[in-house]
């Protein structure tokens, strides 16, 4: 089932159960100031969530596009995480609680293909949950029909919910698809996160938590007036699953841009003859490396990012350039890379999101331009980064001073991560440490420096010599303004 069936029927279900359907939100966080980006379907309906403001609908139902930084090294070595993908999602603002949330879901999932479900097999799936939840277990088992067997209890790392400040916050259950024993060891998702499949998260907000920083250790002051649901299912997940393919990046949507950057450099896709995620050929790593960082530019260009030093900026840039470095580690050496794989990243997307192809020009101009400027970085930087690395390890050393590090960023505008990564390739460390402090000398140094202007150290000949020349003025602009006014 293509990605785009599985998004239409998702909505569809939700629609016939009386749900809006929201659009999603753009990919920055801009109503937010400690999100960079939208992670979760529940972002844009935050407000409604805190009381601060009151839902025009009690159900709603959307397909959020979500980045998520913090997953950006498990990219292509585990089966399920992309920088970008879809969050599918059904909210009830006060409406349905837990056995209304836990069987919409259920229903989706397993009612036939033919009848408008996903159609998965029943007998395969698991649900774990908080580990006092019984509610939870009893819907589960005596509703669902699920035998205990598949139902598991997970602590508050897993199976707990809150925004980390004083709010909402509840017990999370969770949909796990087992994939079967070529994908990993047998026991539950305990055991084993990538043979049995995340695919669905269902939250609870059921108490309110009070103050506290301790991410797992916070009091909790009582049950909510009115509760919520939020729930959240991978699209990209889902259509793994449902396309019969091992990983996310093997996918309608994403596949295409895996191929052609196997084309481009020659390599065979799929050397391993494990279907376990962690035994991948280093090359299948990369190539989804390629595949999904594309795929997640194209994306994030399209909702106004461009490339910079900081923010979000920084953020696709890190991508972009991870990106154009995997395929050159690949092996390509013909010039700029993007120009062949952006294309095809277009035309998985348009369909779903016409306005990256309404969009392309201002896209891959970015995208273009700043792979021009990446190639002149890299041919500088390795090449200074090749001397120090052969140094330090002719003399025996397995440190790479924090000092060529810090050198490599300042003057050739070399980004330490792609440094701490030559350096591993090459088997070295980084004084990360010296380097850091480095960076710290040199922001002092500047503030010292703002600061210096501000407090007069500053060049004040011009107006010496001004005054030199004409006398002191005195200051008019009061009366001559009261007269014009009059
Ligand atoms: P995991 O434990 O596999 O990292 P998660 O528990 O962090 O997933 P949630 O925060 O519960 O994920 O997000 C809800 C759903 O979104 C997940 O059940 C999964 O289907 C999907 N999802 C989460 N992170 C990613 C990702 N990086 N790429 C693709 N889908 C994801
Ligand atoms: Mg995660
Ligand atoms: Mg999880
Ligand atoms: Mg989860």
């Amino acid at each position: 089932m293509r990605t785009a069936e599985i998004k239409r029927r998702f909505l569809a279900h939700f629609e016939a159960n009386g749900h809006a359907v929201v659009p999603s939100a753009p990919l920055p966080a801009v109503d937010d100031p400690n999100l960079l980006f939208v992670n979760a379907g529940m972002v844009q309906f935050v407000p409604f969530f805190l009381g601060q403001r009151t839902p025009p609908y009690q159900r709603a139902t959307s397909v959020q596009k979500c980045i998520r930084t913090p997953d950006i090294e498990e990219v292509g070595k585990t089966s399920r995480h992309g920088t970008f993908f879809q969050m599918n999602g059904n909210f009830s603002f006060g409406d349905y609680f837990k056995e209304g949330a836990i069987g919409l879901a259920w229903d989706l999932s397993t009612k036939s293909v033919a009848d408008g479900g996903l159609g998965l097999d029943a007998d395969r799936i698991w649900a774990t949950v908080y580990l006092d939840d019984d509610e939870a277990i009893d819907i589960w088992h005596k509703k669902i029909g699920l035998p205990l067997e598949r139902i598991v209890r997970r602590g508050k790392k897993d199976n707990y919910w809150s925004m980390g400040i004083p709010g909402p916050c509840g017990p999370c259950s969770e949909l796990y698809y087992d994939r079967g024993p070529a994908y990993g060891k047998e026991g539950g998702p305990d055991v084993d996160e990538d043979r049995y499949l995340e695919f669905w998260n269902l939250v609870f907000m059921q108490y309110e938590r009070g103050a506290g920083s301790d991410k797992e250790n916070y009091p909790i002051l009582g049950e909510l007036p009115a509760k919520n649901i939020d729930t959240g299912m991978g699209l990209e997940r889902i259509a793994s699953m449902l396309q019969g393919v091992d990983n996310l990046y093997e996918i309608d949507e994403v596949n295409p841009i895996l191929t052609r950057a196997a084309e481009m450099t020659g390599k065979r896709y799929g050397q391993a003859v494990s279907h376990v995620a962690s035994e991948s050929h280093p090359d299948d790593v990369r190539l989804r490396v390629v595949a999904d960082h594309v795929r997640t530019a194209l994306m994030v260009i399209g909702d106004g990012v461009i490339p910079s030093n900081e923010g979000r900026g920084y953020v696709l840039r890190r991508i972009l350039r991870r990106a154009i470095r995997s395929v050159r580690l690949l092996g390509w050496r013909e010039g700029p890379a993007l120009p062949e794989l952006l294309p095809i990243a277009r035309d998985c997307m348009s369909p779903s999101y016409p306005e990256v192809a309404a969009e392309y020009d201002r896209i891959s101009s970015y995208a273009y331009g700043e792979e021009e400027r990446f190639l002149q970085t890299l041919t500088a930087g390795t090449t200074i980064l090749d001397l120090a690395v052969t140094e330090t390890k002719t003399k025996g050393g397995k440190v790479l001073a924090g000092d060529k590090a810090f050198q490599l960023h300042d003057t050739y505008g070399f980004p330490i991560d792609l440094t701490l990564e030559i350096a591993a390739e090459q088997g070295l460390q980084v004084d990360e440490a010296g380097f850091r402090r480095l960076m710290a000398d040199q922001k002092a140094a500047a503030k010292a420096d703002a600061q210096a202007r501000k407090t007069g150290h500053a060049d004040l000949s011009v107006y010496r010599a001004a005054l030199e020349e004409g006398g002191p003025v005195e200051f008019t602009g009061y009366r001559e303004v009261a007269r014009e006014s009059r």
